[in-house]
């Protein structure tokens, strides 16, 4: 054990540990001492002197059950450097963050030029967290702001925080699934108890909740909601169900990261603006746990956060949202178009905006089908992941989501295959995702591999693989299987109604056919073949299907809408 090191007193409450492992004495003392008046007594703060002393200390930490919420360790340390410290760190203790202390150098900027490299491969294969730089002169300028964001970050998963509902059900029921995702995937903070377990028994006793009609949602008011449905959920919840007004300027139907933008430049340049939303705000980016190519964001962030400071911003700027009813029709009467929900509710709109993205394809085996929600997930892995601790999981997909839904997985379950069909990942992945796959221990790529059944009878139990080449089938057991193959645009409503392409994406601009657009001008950019909608994000004909792409379509689409108000006006 280190000199630095002290086991915690036995009678002492458990609080969780961040651990600084640092040879330069001077520096060691320095985040010490800025970590503990600033964490400590929420906090302990445990040094080491030396890689050896560093895993000793986490080894005993790990044996006694001590949760460690960050460990931070010197690029430099003797013996070992520090990214390769972190990852030995990591495997004692999965969910703690990882920084990487560096040097400052002399030209003292937030990434050490000198360190570059370092810095650069263990951000690429996902080995840190974040980083600090060392030298600063006060710790509020470069320490604490990420310290504390991580420290955020691990409080939300690990201990009491605050919770708007307890929801007891069955762990594996379809219904318990909806609405975990229902609530995770709209930033509604809550807890969920297995019926089976001895909470879940105690809350339905404390509640009075009858037992047959599960899942049940227990709001911090008391209030119970049995069974309910989505629109019951967001009614309890204040969350706006139907158009306050007749007429808007802008309709944007779908409230991923397309529709977010349009909403947030279209409300913030005055336009009478509502965004329509079926199920969750942020769209598939909301399902997706790190982005890493979003512009401004060199650490990553997560679609949800993403999708919830836009949907703040929209607000703000007057952007009116209706949630859980989605566009069936769209029909157009004079300069209005006419927006049907699928209650029968109605809204008008000057102009309209598709962003209603795509829609995961299926794999088409009855078999998995049945266990959809319990066991058989369509690219919800952040918000299962969690829960598959030590399990054996399997993701089917060739493509970057699928690469990332992997090694997210990695991080909780014991074990995970990645089934793709074609020989090579090369084709269908990012380079730095494949060389992150290639370097995880716990993950097996399978190349010329196809599902081709499962089994399972309340969930997922097992799944039968085939090799493409021999034909040989191998059944494998698994608890899950995240599905990530490729998507289809969410426009069966509209084929009657505007030109699309034959996959059934939306054409606009210069892509639709002379013969479709019936207009005596040239279509505005984005604009489909009915004048006055266009379409943005995933949904769009020759659309690059990524966050920044879906964003930056939505936002200059609104520049077309203020063209097509200006010139309904002046007719
Ligand atoms: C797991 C995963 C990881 C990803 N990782 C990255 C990444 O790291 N980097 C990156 O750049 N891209 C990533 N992507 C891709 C990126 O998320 C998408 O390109 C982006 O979300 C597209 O945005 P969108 O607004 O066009 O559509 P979507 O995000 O698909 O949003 C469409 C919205 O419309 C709603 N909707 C659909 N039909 C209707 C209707 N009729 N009425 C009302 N609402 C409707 C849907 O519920 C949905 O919320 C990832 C995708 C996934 C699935």
């Amino acid at each position: 054990m280190t000199e630095q090191f002290e086991p915690a007193p036995t009678t002492a409450p458990a609080i969780p540990v961040l651990v600084v492992v640092d040879a330069d004495r001077l520096a060691r003392v320095t985040t010490e001492s800025a970590l503990v008046r600033r964490f400590q007594p929420d906090y302990r703060i445990v040094t080491a002197d030396s890689p050896a002393t560093g895993l000793a200390a986490l080894e005993w930490l790990a044996s006694e059950g001590e949760d460690v919420a960050l460990i931070a360790a010197d690029l430099q340390l003797p013996g070992m450097d520090g990214v390769a410290f972190l990852e030995r760190a990591h495997e004692l203790h999965w969910d703690a963050s990882r920084v990487l202390l560096l040097a400052m150098d002399r030209y003292h900027t937030r990434i050490p030029f000198t360190e570059l490299a370092a810095l650069q491969q263990a951000t690429a294969l996902g080995r840190i967290d974040f980083w600090v730089v060392k030298g600063w002169v006060t710790p509020e300028e470069w320490l604490y702001p990420q310290v504390q964001d991580a420290l955020t970050k691990w409080t939300i998963n690990h201990g009491p925080h605050h919770v708007v509902y307890r929801i007891v059900g069955e762990q594996w029921a379809p219904r318990s699934h909806e609405l975990r995702e229902l609530l995770s995937r709209n930033g509604v903070p809550f807890a969920f108890y297995p019926v089976d377990s001895q909470q879940g028994q105690q809350l339905l006793r404390e509640f009075s909740v009858a037992p047959t009609r599960l899942p049940a949602l227990i709001r911090h008011d008391g209030s119970v909601l049995q069974d309910p449905s989505l629109a019951d959920i967001a009614s309890a919840h204040g969350i706006q169900v139907r158009p306050t007004t007749q007429i808007y300027d802008l309709a944007i139907l779908g409230a991923g990261p397309a529709g977010l933008a349009a909403a947030v430049y279209g409300a913030s340049e005055g336009v009478r603006t509502v965004v329509n939303e079926e199920l969750a705000i942020g769209g598939q980016a909301g399902t997706s746990s790190l982005i890493r190519n979003y512009l401004g964001f060199p650490r990553g962030l997560s679609g949800a956060e993403l999708a919830h400071q836009a949907w703040q911003q929209a607000v703000l700027f007057g952007a009116e949202f209706v949630f859980t009813h989605r566009a069936i029709r769209l029909t157009l009467t004079g300069d209005n178009h006419i927006i049907t929900l699928n209650d029968g509710t109605e809204a008008a709109a000057r102009a309209v905006i598709i962003a209603t993205g795509v829609t995961y394809r299926r794999l088409d085996i009855p078999s998995l089908d049945r266990l959809i929600g319990t066991g058989v997930f369509y690219g919800a892995a952040s918000v299962e992941a969690p829960a598959l601790a030590g399990q054996e999981v399997y993701v089917i997909g060739g493509a970057n989501s699928a690469g990332q839904a992997a090694l997210h997985l990695a991080r909780f379950t014991s074990r995970v295959g990645l089934l793709v069909r074609g020989q090579s990942l090369a084709v269908g992945m990012s380079d730095y995702l494949v060389r992150q796959l290639e370097e995880t221990p716990n993950l097996d790529v399978r190349l010329g591999t196809r599902v081709v059944d499962g089994r399972g009878t309340s969930h997922l139990e097992s799944l039968t693989v085939e090799d493409l080449r021999t034909g040989r089938q191998q059944e494998v057991a698994a608890t899950a299987v995240f599905v990530l193959i490729g998507a289809e645009p969410h426009t069966d409503w509209l084929r009657d109604v505007i030109a699309l392409d034959e996959r059934g994406f939306v054409l606009t601009g210069r892509d639709i056919p002379q013969s479709a657009w019936p207009e005596s001008r040239a279509p505005l950019p984005f604009e489909t073949s009915v004048a006055g909608v266009f379409a943005a994000g995933d949904v769009r004909y020759g659309s690059v299907k990524r966050v920044a792409g879906a964003v930056g379509e939505g936002s200059v689409t609104v520049g077309s809408v203020h063209q097509y108000l200006q010139l309904l006006t002046s007719r």
